[in-house]
């Protein structure tokens, strides 16, 4: 992993970002922003699976009006998301979002002043960019829809703010074209030091869209480029956190937590392990603590192989073997796999918690 790239930093609320802060993992709410109760539980919800700030949509008044009680009763920052009318991002300051994401390109003078002015005045971040499917015209037409244009339509964005005297500014440029994505950002991480939020737009259904963000976020942070991600996808917004969170994991750059490795299952498998590992992932969903838990096809060769984990079930018929540390502890019956694993990692987790 290259060094980090060293950015200015910005906060988001309590949460730092850039400037050698943790990589923080955000969401989106789907929900009416209008409907509080609603909105309130899924920014709930969110926060709990891992999103360290969430961003909502204020397309309107109402949802502008709604934003003062989200504000207060969410356990994390809260982005108001604004597009052209800046009485909407003034309301949303006024009701105590942490920060901002807007086009300033999208808002006459007066409106980007005001905006700037009260934004500065409470020390909240501006996050402007640009996203490859709505270039301004005249850089489409000059530059095309690739990398420099992307960079170059953030860039002028960021050059409304800072003649407007403002610099608290987080960065994106998305596209849902992964190799676009990856150098629009090595152009801005070369050509300023504000913080990134890395993310491929429009990345699609979980199963694909989580690899077109792993393979361009983590590309990216491989690099040492980005201060906070946000994985999109068309999904329950739960699912976007975590698989962001499991991207950072895979850079070590968030703590391991409860990590299931399973065998890709082979002709010595008698069990049916999707069921198996589905029924472990679920009932150890949440769980706090760093342990790697490894559920194995075969009694045969599953020991040797879930070596590396701390604890595992290697199945066979009728049963199974449940390891600790490489070493067989006990033999379990088939109905109770699932359940005598999950209390072995409980067991292990709280072993770790008394040792210190
Ligand atoms: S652990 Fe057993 S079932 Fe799984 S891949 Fe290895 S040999 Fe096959």
């Amino acid at each position: 992993m290259d060094e980090r790239r060293s950015s200015r930093r910005v906060m988001v609320g309590d949460i730092p970002v850039g400037g050698g802060a943790p990589v923080t993992v955000q969401s989106m709410t789907n929900t009416p922003t209008r409907e509080v109760d609603a909105t309130l539980s899924q920014v709930r919800t969110l926060a709990a699976a891992g999103a360290a700030i969430v961003r909502v949509a204020v397309p309107d008044r109402r949802s502008a009006l709604a934003l003062p009680r989200i504000c207060r009763e969410s356990p994390v920052p809260i982005v108001a998301d604004i597009h052209f009318d800046h009485e909407l991002a003034l309301l949303s300051m006024d009701a105590g979002v942490a920060k901002v994401r807007l086009n300033p390109g999208n808002l006459r003078e007066e409106g980007v002043r005001r905006v700037v002015a009260s934004a500065g005045n409470r020390g909240i971040p501006i996050r402007v960019g640009a996203n490859a499917g709505s270039l301004p015209k005249d850089i489409a037409e000059r530059m095309g829809h690739g990398p420099r244009a992307l960079a170059e339509a953030a860039l002028r964005q960021v050059r409304i703010l800072e003649s407007a005297g403002f610099s608290d500014i987080i960065i994106s440029v998305k596209a849902s074209d992964v190799p676009t994505t990856v150098e629009a950002n090595e152009i801005l991480a070369a050509e300023t030091d504000y913080p990134l939020h890395l993310g491929v737009t429009e990345a699609g259904t979980p199963e694909l869209g989580s690899v077109r963000s792993s393979v361009g976020i983590g590309y990216l942070l491989g690099r040492g480029i980005g201060d906070t991600i946000r994985v999109s996808l068309t999904s329950d917004p739960v699912v976007e956190v975590k698989v962001g969170l499991e991207i950072l994991r895979s850079w070590n750059l968030a703590p391991r937590g409860i990590r299931i490795v399973s065998c890709p299952t082979c002709a010595r498998c008698s069990v049916d392990m999707i069921s198996v590992a589905g029924e472990v992932e679920a009932a150890l969903d949440g769980k706090a603590g760093n342990l790697t838990v490894a559920i194995m096809g075969c009694e045969v060769n599953g020991p040797g192989e879930a070596r590396a984990a701390d604890v595992g079930l290697c199945c066979g018929r009728g049963g199974g073997v449940l390891v600790k540390n490489g070493q067989v502890i006990r033999r379990v019956d088939e109905t109770e796999m699932v359940s005598e694993l999950v209390r072995l990692v409980e067991d292990t987790l709280s072993e770790r918690a008394k040792n210190g």
